[in-house]
């Protein structure tokens, strides 16, 4: 068998359970194989073995109180896979389905995309089983002031710096930061996604969904086309959604679909800037639901479905999509409809959302594929900004950090590209971002020896 396999093969066996962990390893991996072959020092030092163990794993009891009084206990997680390039770096999760071999994936790609976006912030990932959707604020703010009291002492601005994902926007990063800065008596870059009042970024909140489009547009400049007058796709209606949607609307495209994990709309008037005022509203402070959009302007609704499924099954035609919600939405079958409906350029706003079938159909199909870490590293990239304003004590401006994250997204859309040409495989992005995030990372993990 060949190193890589093993290495898969001993994940397989030890991480038993860890379902989309192991996904993201077999998706790595493979696609490093051509690695193999040219750094045998690398398999003489086990970096391919050492890679996929985390530096630690912290497992924590939540309890907190609800507001009928009730005791509630959740479960806590923080995994600081890597910090061989920076101080550990990746949002923190509050969805039902966490578990540990959820934040162990998205810990595991976070190494990869925070590599490429050229700045030194290693890997990690957490978060809860906690489920904010249909808390008071008050619950929201007990959990979160019991989350950080233990989360605390495991995080730093040169250790470990924590930010959103799913469930975890602006006001649970406040009532983090607050509970944070009560204990610990220290106003410290410690989170990223805080409000601009108190060490928050400009285009933080707007980050991935803008840098996701960012990514598109460079793709569709390597076949001389770009997103005006073209049909897009969304999945989710949260932060990604939202700010993707803001950027195509912005570039002349046109975005007709759109969902929650309660049912889909589909818009084919398209979505314009002052619908998506009232979605923004809808979503961050009514924290409604899409079917509201649907009611408010007359348009089609489908309840209890993903968008992908409304797609294949409605016919409807498409030319980019951003799947901006959640892991595994988009299975092959979907992913074969889009290509039939005419769906040529897939920028991944979320984490690991296609299938590694799906992925197979939209490469075999030629379709342009942005990998979630190179497509939606904008997010994180614009927290590293956060944290160097942070430590430099001033802000920059709107248009200073849109063009900083503008430059890092062509850059990654280069280093990608370039990377998977001189590996063999020109335009495979997965394969480009894999290689080029993975390289600098076990170029410092072997200058370190072996600890
Ligand atoms: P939000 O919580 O703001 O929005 C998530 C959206 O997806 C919501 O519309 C939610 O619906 C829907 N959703 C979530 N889980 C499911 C599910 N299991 N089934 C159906 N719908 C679901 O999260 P973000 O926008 O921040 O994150 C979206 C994706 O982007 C995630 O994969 C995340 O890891 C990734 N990402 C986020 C970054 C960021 O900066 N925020 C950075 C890089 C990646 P509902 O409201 O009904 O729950």
């Amino acid at each position: 068998m060949g190193v890589i396999q093993d290495v898969i093969e001993k994940v397989n066996e030890k991480d038993r359970g860890q379902v989309e962990f192991l996904q993201a390893v077999k998706e790595v991996l493979t696609t490093l194989e051509p690695t193999i072959i040219k750094h045998p020092d690398f398999v003489k030092a086990k970096i391919y073995e050492r890679i996929v163990v985390p530096d630690r794993a912290i497992l924590f009891r939540v309890p907190w109180v609800d507001d009928s009084g009730e005791v509630q206990i959740n479960r806590g997680f923080r995994v600081q896979f890597n910090n061989a390039i920076g101080p550990y770096k990746g949002g923190l999760r509050f969805h039902p389905s966490v578990n540990l071999g959820i934040i162990k994936f998205l810990g595991f790609e976070q190494i990869f995309k925070n590599s490429l976006t050229t700045l030194p912030m290693g890997g990690a990932k957490g978060g809860s089983d906690f489920d904010p959707k249909g808390k008071s604020d008050n619950e929201v703010m007990r959990f979160c002031q019991a989350f950080m009291r233990e989360l605390f002492r495991h995080i730093g601005p040169d250790t470990d710096v924590p930010a959103g994902d799913i469930g975890v926007g602006a006001r649970e990063i406040g009532y983090l930061y607050g509970y944070y800065l009560k204990i610990v008596n220290q106003n410290a870059s410690v989170l990223t996604g805080k409000g601009l009042e108190f060490g928050g970024s400009l285009i933080r909140p707007e980050a991935t969904g803008y840098g996701a489009t960012y990514f598109a547009a460079e793709m569709l400049a390597t076949r001389g086309l770009d997103i005006k007058d073209k049909v897009v796709v969304v999945s989710g209606s949260g932060n990604v959604a939202q700010y993707t949607v803001e950027k195509v609307i912005q570039l002349g495209g046109k975005v007709i679909g759109l969902s929650d994990s309660n049912g889909v709309i589909i818009d084919e008037a398209g979505i314009d800037s002052k619908k998506l005022d009232y979605l923004l509203d809808l979503k961050n402070y009514r924290r409604g639901r899409i079917s509201e959009y649907a009611e408010k302007f007359k348009v089609l609704y489908y309840a209890d479905k993903s968008i992908w499924d409304v797609i294949r099954e409605q016919s409807i035609k498409l030319d980019i999509a951003f799947p901006s919600s959640h892991e595994n939405e988009i299975e092959s079958v979907n992913a074969q409809a889009m290509v039939n409906n005419g769906c040529f350029c897939v920028s991944e706003g979320a984490n690991m959302p296609s299938t590694m079938d799906a992925i197979e159909v939209f490469q075999d199909n030629n379709v342009l594929f942005g990998p979630g870490k190179a497509a939606n590293a904008g997010g994180v990239a614009v927290s590293g900004l956060e944290m160097s304003q942070n430590s430099m004590r001033i802000s920059w401006s709107r248009e200073e950090v849109d063009q900083k994250l503008f430059v890092i997204m062509k850059n990654i859309h280069k280093m990608s590209l370039e990377a998977s040409e001189v590996y063999g495989k020109k335009g495979d992005y997965l394969m480009g971002a894999n290689i080029a995030g993975f390289l600098k990372v076990a170029k410092a993990m072997m200058a370190y020896g072996i600890i």
